[in-house]
């Protein structure tokens, strides 16, 4: 047992080590970068295709996907047209630095305002591997559950924005919100958090908005 711990933490280190070196090449490009992470099924690609789709006449964005298997995700996101690179991570549960940095080195950086990668749909380790991005994006949405700020503290501590997708279905599935931003707001006082419906279009261009000032203030920076 003594042996391990000292492992996890040199992969740890390392892969801190390449997530900077990820961070210094997208500020010298001047884009902004995010990380969407989020558990399976809580509609990741399908707010993507929705943010780009709203966005691509004012940003140029690219799109980096991590699965464990297949480019499904990556063909849905690549019919609007924009740079995008699939990331297979082999039966690996999240992506790392490692794996970033390769896909960067097929983007065309200098030439992008936005850069969205989705990680593979976990909520427990991707929380444990910077990539390098701006900003941690966690898409939680109404049927998992109110409870899962007060089980996934990890991942909900470790985020910037939270965006809660689904809120069509809040008539439908016992979801007390209160107590969801209640858990929320324990963990991290200071978090964004949105409410959309990425399929109905609610909330949308809140989400959308913020994101392009973001983008903004990112240019003005470099
Ligand atoms: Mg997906
Ligand atoms: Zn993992």
């Amino acid at each position: 047992m003594p042996i391990r711990i000292p492992v996890v933490e040199r992969i740890l280190q390392a892969n801190d080590d390449l997530a900077d070196q990820v961070r210094a090449r997208l500020d010298s490009a001047g884009l902004l970068a995010l990380n969407l992470m989020a558990s399976p099924g809580a509609g990741k690609t399908l707010l993507i295709q929705e943010t780009v789709r709203r966005l691509r006449d004012r940003l140029r964005i690219g799109y980096v996907n991590g699965d464990i298997a297949t480019s499904l995700d990556a063909e849905r996101v690549a019919v609007y047209d924009l740079p995008v690179v699939q990331v297979n991570t082999g039966g690996d549960c999240h992506l790392d630095a490692a794996m970033l940095a390769p896909a960067l080195d097929q983007l065309p950086l200098g030439r992008l305002d936005l850069l969205l990668v989705e990680n593979v749909g976990n909520l427990v380790c991707p929380a444990n591997f910077r990539l390098g991005t701006h900003l941690n994006v966690l898409i939680a949405s109404v049927p998992e559950g109110d409870d899962k700020p007060y089980k996934y503290p990890g991942m909900y501590r470790g985020v910037d924005v939270i965006v809660l997708n689904k809120i069509d279905l809040l008539p439908y599935i016992p979801f007390d919100l209160d107590r969801f931003l209640h858990g929320v707001r324990i963990l991290n006082p200071d978090l964004t958090v949105f409410q959309l419906s990425a399929l109905k279009g609610d909330g949308l261009d809140a989400w959308t908005e913020w994101l392009a000032q973001r983008v903004a203030a990112q240019r003005r920076a470099a």
